[in-house]
């Protein structure tokens, strides 16, 4: 399988890179994003009925999945299964990402309401769903550096070993899966910056523009737009389903910020796997439920100097301005939009490079005039895959505290959700009463974080206000040993180390220097 960019049209359109490459780099030069050059096609009947596909554990479905975009010669079947056995042996769950049921949280009267289940994908090493795909690029990134450092290959290379930085910036819970994922790895070293206050994930940017300082380091990004990252997560889709649907209908709800995670679902989607559709679940900032509403994408109106226009909100996880792998979906979207009587033999542009050229019109629109419009066709086909609903910080809070109350009052389990899983809830429990699917569709909602990771807002939407009822009951406050998974409560109190980065990007560029031009700093 080879790789091409979403942004490359003209000259340049015929152009593709190997998976590795395309690992490595992150992004294409000219900006764009690596897309495959094809889709594999599944066999329905063998998806839907092979013992293979319906009862195969998470890794052997990792490994199906990976090979069908992975050549043999660009990773071996040996070190695919070892590095699927390692990125997935990570995780403290003998299933990786089970499937659970939530208990009724929306009242007597809807007692006889379809279930929702939720996929935990939030047992890895960091209690986040990042480390699925964190693990897999960080194993990735070991393989391709440990061959091309073979012995052999470092001789013909004058004996200077490949070594690359890995350069990212985070709010959320990226940092931490990514060290996870890359730690202990030789020739690789990690700088991610943590806000102090608050960081401009553009200085990471800048920094990649830099090309000298980019070259002499190697840098190389592990944000969401890795493909690899997306690869990786298409993997609990397939898994889900077996484990819910068979023969009855499924669908998504997907908490999202940058659009990896329901990406993934989309590529599972498009390879076969009968998927009903996709909720995309945001928080306040909702640049992606506009666009699905409205088929305009536009950065929000309030961008007043000094105003940060990203809201902060419960699931920090998902304060983005705008998504960055939402120009995948639209490279596939605006094939639709290429016109019926578009005739690509007789056309210089074969129909995938004017793709290309549509999105990057639409990408430079983002920059220039901060958003574009999509025609009816093309909204029309995102709209028959995605429904879409924005949850505020009110209906979250209201929303955990249900989903504990409720059940504690019966006597019955209390589920805790985070506040990211909690957006996707709301959005499928409010999609569910619109709906009316018939027959009833089964709905799995995407855990992407453990309630562990954000106890201020858990704590206080559960312990705050408690109803009359729960009182009657017994209630007495939840902690945060209640939530949290062991691990995280020994991380409580541990001293914390950090380097305070103060002049923006020279001092982010001194740091990194500072740190790898001195010998055995750190090592
Ligand atoms: C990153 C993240 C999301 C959003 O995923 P995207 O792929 O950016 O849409 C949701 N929840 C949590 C906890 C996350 O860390």
């Amino acid at each position: 399988m080879l790789y091409r960019s979403t942004r490359a049209g003209d000259a340049d359109g015929s152009r593709t890179w190997t998976l590795e490459d395309a690992v490595l780099q992150g992004l294409a030069p000219d900006g764009g994003l690596f897309v495959p050059v094809s889709v594999p096609a599944l066999d329905p009947r063998a998806l839907l009925a092979s013992p293979a596909w319906t009862d195969a554990s998470f890794a052997d479905l990792a490994k199906r999945i990976f090979r069908l975009y992975i050549d043999t010669d660009a990773v071996p079947d040996a070190a695919l299964h070892g590095i699927v056995d390692r990125s997935f042996g990570a995780f403290s769950h003998a299933d990786v990402t089970p499937v659970v049921r939530l208990p009724h949280a929306t009242g007597a009267a809807d007692a006889s309401a379809p279930p929702l289940w939720v996929l935990e994908l939030f047992h890895g090493p960091t209690h986040a769903f990042k480390d699925v795909a964190l693990q897999f690029l960080g194993n990735l990134f070991d393989f391709f550096l440990r061959r091309r450092n073979a012995a052999a290959a470092v001789q013909q290379h004058g004996g200077k070993r490949h070594a690359i930085t890995v350069v990212g910036a985070t709010s959320g819970d990226t940092g931490g899966a990514a060290i996870y994922g890359l730690r202990g790895k030789p020739d690789i070293q990690v700088f991610i910056l943590h806000p102090h206050k608050r960081i401009s994930p553009d200085m990471v940017k800048a920094l990649f523009g830099d090309e000298e300082f980019r070259s002499r380091y190697s840098l190389a990004a592990i944000n969401s737009i890795n493909w690899a990252r997306i690869l990786a997560q298409t993997t609990y889709y397939f898994y889900a389903y077996y484990a819910r649907a068979r023969a009855t209908r499924v669908q998504f709800s997907v908490p999202t910020g940058n659009f990896g995670d329901v990406l993934a679902g989309f590529y599972a989607r498009a390879m076969g796997l009968p998927v009903h559709r996709f909720v995309v679940a945001t928080n306040e900032n909702d640049i992606l439920h506009r666009f699905l509403q409205t088929g305009r994408y536009t950065k929000p109106e309030d961008t007043k100097a000094g105003v940060d226009p990203v809201k902060q909100t419960l699931s920090p996880a998902m304060d983005i301005l705008v998504s960055s792998n939402f120009e995948r979906l639209l490279w596939y979207l605006v094939g639709v939009s290429l016109s019926p009587s578009f005739n690509a033999a007789a056309d210089p542009l074969s129909g995938d490079n004017l793709r290309s050229l549509t999105v990057k019109s639409y990408m430079d629109q983002v920059k220039t005039a901060g958003g574009f419009s999509v025609p009816p066709s093309v909204l029309a086909a995102a709209r028959s895959i995605f429904a879409s609903d924005r949850v505020d910080d009110a209906s979250v809070a209201a929303a955990i505290q249900r989903y504990y109350h409720v059940p504690f009052q019966a006597g019955q389990t209390p589920y805790v959700l985070d506040p990211h899983t909690a957006v996707g809830v709301v959005a499928a429990e409010r999609l569910l009463k619109s709906s009316g699917d018939n027959p009833p569709v089964q709905t799995v909602c995407l855990g992407t974080a453990s309630p562990g990771k954000f106890p201020e807002a858990v704590l206080s939407a559960i312990n705050e206000s408690v109803p009359e009822a729960s009182k009657a009951r017994g209630f007495q406050p939840v902690v945060f040993g209640d939530i949290a998974p062991r691990a995280l409560v020994e991380l409580d109190g541990l001293p914390q180390r950090c380097v305070l980065v103060r002049t923006g990007l020279v001092g982010v560029r001194q740091t990194i220097q500072g740190t790898l031009d001195t010998p055995k700093s750190h090592l």
